[in-house]
This record gives C-alpha cells, sequence and structure tokens, in this order.
C-alpha cells in the first residue's frame, strides 16, 4: 500500500533522491566504490560538498553577497551554542517562540546576557509575538522562523540594524522570502534537505571576528570556513544526499517552484480543518505553519476511529509532538499534493461517520 508520510522529521524525501542515494551506496558515480567506502578527501567528495554548499546559496539567492554555506555536525542543537559562542560579545536578544527558541536562549546564557524580547509561552505558543522591540546595543538578534512543534511560522521578519540569526530547520527552502535580511542562518537537514547527520550554516563572513574570546576549533565558524567545510571528517552521506535533494529542488522550480506547491497543501488541509466541525486548529490561523498543521479532535472519544481510519489509509506520522498531543501533519517539500488529499478525505469521511 502507498505510504503518505506525514512526519515531522527525519521525515519524506523525493523518490528519486531515495533511488540515486541507494545506488551511490553501492557504485557511486561508477567508480566501482561505494560512497561509505570512499575518501572525504577524493575529488569525487570534495566535488559533492562544494555542489552542496553553492547549490545552497544559489538556492537562497545568496550567491555573490558575502555569505558561505558549511555542513556541520551536531545537529541544530550544537547551532544554539555555536551561534552564541561565536557572536555573543555582551548581550543578545532573543525571541521566544517556543520549545527550540527556548533551548536557543538557555545556550546562549552561558556566553552573556539574553534579553527575551517577547515570547508567547503565555498562550503556549499557539502564536507570533509582533511589535516587539529590538535594543540597537545587543550583538545579534536570534528567532526562529518555524515552530515545527506548535505549527506556527514567522510570516514577517523584523527591521534591524543588528545582525539577523534565525533557526530556519523546518522551513528552510519552502518558501520565497528576502534571505539577504538574515546574517546568520541554520538547519538542521532532516526537513527539507536531506537525511539527519549534517546541520546547513550560512554565514554572512562579515559578522565574524567580533568577540574577544578564546573559541575551540570544532565551534569555531572561521575554522570550518577557512577548511572550506572540511575540517573534520564531513557527515559524508548525509551531505550527498543533501545535494541531491537541493538538485531535486532546482530542477523543479527552486524555491518559487515548490511555495507554490506547498500554498496548496496548506490550503487544503486547513480549509478543511477550518470547515470541518470535528476538529480545530491549534495555531492563530495568522501564524499557521505551511510546514506544520497543528489540530486536534474537538471529542476526543472519536480518537480511536479517527486513528484507526488514517493508518488504513496508508498515513504515517500524524500523532502531534508528545508536549502538545492532537495531531500535527508535516507537510515538507517532498510531500505530494496527492497526500494531503488522502488526509483530507479521511477527515471528512469521519465526518460523514460521526
Ligand atoms: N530547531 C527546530 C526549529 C527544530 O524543529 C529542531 C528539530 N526538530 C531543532 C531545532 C533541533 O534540531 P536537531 O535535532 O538537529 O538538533
Amino acid at each position: 500500500m502507498k505510504k503518505h508520510n506525514f512526519s515531522a522529521g527525519p521525515c519524506i524525501l523525493p523518490q528519486e533522491v531515495f533511488q540515486e542515494a541507494s545506488q551511490a551506496i553501492v557504485d557511486f558515480n561508477n567508480s566501482g566504490l561505494s560512497i561509505l567506502e570512499i575518501s572525504h578527501r577524493s575529488k569525487d567528495f570534495v566535488d559533492v560538498m562544494e555542489e552542496a554548499r553553492s547549490l545552497s546559496l544559489e538556492l537562497l539567492g545568496l550567491e555573490g553577497k558575502g555569505y558561505k554555506a558549511l555542513f556541520l555536525q551536531g545537529g541544530a542543537s550544537t547551532q544554539f551554542l555555536m551561534v552564541a559562542y561565536n557572536l555573543l560579545k555582551n548581550k543578545a536578544a532573543y525571541l521566544n517562540t517556543g520549545t527550540w527558541s527556548t533551548k536557543a536562549i538557555k545556550e546562549a546564557k552561558f556566553f552573556g546576557e539574553v534579553k527575551e524580547v517577547a515570547s508567547s509561552a503565555d498562550q503556549d505558543f499557539k502564536y507570533i509575538p509582533k511589535g516587539f522591540f529590538i535594543p540597537s546595543d545587543v550583538d545579534y538578534f536570534h528567532c526562529t522562523s518555524n515552530n515545527t512543534i506548535y505549527g506556527t511560522q514567522m510570516k514577517e521578519f523584523p527591521n534591524t540594524p543588528r545582525p539577523m540569526v534565525c533557526d530556519m530547520s523546518s522551513d528552510i527552502f519552502s518558501r520565497q522570502m528576502d534571505f539577504s535580511k538574515f546574517d546568520l542562518i541554520y538547519a538542521g537537514a532532516q526537513k527539507n534537505m536531506g537525511p539527519a547527520g549534517t546541520t546547513l550554516v550560512v554565514i554572512k563572513e562579515d559578522i565574524l571576528g567580533k568577540v574577544d574570546r578564546s573559541v575551540p576549533s570544532m565551534m569555531d565558524y572561521k575554522v570550518h570556513l577557512n577548511k572550506a567545510s572540511m575540517f573534520n571528517t564531513p557527515a559524508v552521506y548525509a551531505v550527498y544526499v543533501s545535494m541531491l535533494t537541493l538538485r531535486w529542488l532546482k530542477k523543479n522550480g527552486g524555491i518559487a517552484g515548490i511555495e507554490e506547491q506547498n500554498e496548496k497543501k496548506a490550503n487544503l488541509l486547513y480549509s478543511e480543518i477550518d470547515i470541518n466541525p470535528l476538529f480545530e486548529g491549534y495555531a492563530k490561523k495568522e501564524d499557521r505553519s505551511q510546514m506544520n498543521a497543528t489540530f486536534n479532535l474537538v471529542n476526543d472519544d472519536l480518537k480511536e476511529t479517527f486513528d484507526t481510519m488514517w493508518k488504513e489509509a496508508g498515513i504515517n506520522g500524524l500523532n502531534g509532538h508528545r508536549s502538545v498531543g492532537g495531531y500535527r501533519a508535516s507537510m515538507y517539500n517532498a510531500l505530494p499534493l496527492e497526500s494531503v488529499q488522502v488526509l483530507v478525505d479521511v477527515m471528512s469521511e469521519l465526518e460523514r461517520k460521526a
């Protein structure tokens, strides 16, 4: 039976990427060797790393604008502290929109003062705070573009004279934006870009070198930049699969092309959530995420029936995050519209039955 994978991450990737990636395990580039057994210093792999780095900048429209891309390890969670290690001299401003921002704030506090400019904790992170003030004496402003757990997404970003850092783990490459507003972007690969194991970091180089502290090599962006993302053995396979996914995205119209698809998918599902009396959305409408739609059953007595129905339809990964409960449909780039239609059909079938 065809599977419809709404997993929040790791998650669905394009089928053709899975095919090509599996072939490379057996025979990479017709070399007679697996990608898993070759040196990361071999020309074949250096070419992969360079293509992944340049495709990232190209797709984000950041080529020739003073940015460099890195593929690091340790997940987005390591970026919570690496950002502060490299950029926080005295004080930084953070917008708290959920679990991941909270964790980023906790790590930043090891390195200096953190000013929480606004928080939506007062309403269980169901909305994105707006109209907050960013002091001019901070070293940078940090925000999370998409809140994977609560299903909220920033639609607008503040204009700030200070460098802007953004955790885009769960919506990078999904919608058009002026990415040059940001000075540092990071994203774990395991949503819109590839498998778990590598993290994309895009840095405007001129923001570095402002802190006085000594930074250990593995934590130092400059060290990784000087070594073209090859300071130590990179996550070879994760970078390769990310590169294949970025090639797929480019071939399919880049971010503009995928944004159109993502809008269609989100509109289809949110229309059903709003029209079907058995369901209610979790996030405030104006702040809803196009990537992760969070919703609940109005009457929990229907849970067993609904859960059986969606599982029988081949749907996977619909349970909400353990901290929120309910349901979460993650509609990343590679999820076809057809899968969202299957979910919507199950939801309306439940209404007919109930
Ligand atoms: N930020 C966001 C927005 C996330 O969704 C996640 C993981 N789901 C993380 C950070 C943490 O990423 P990692 O597990 O790669 O450390």
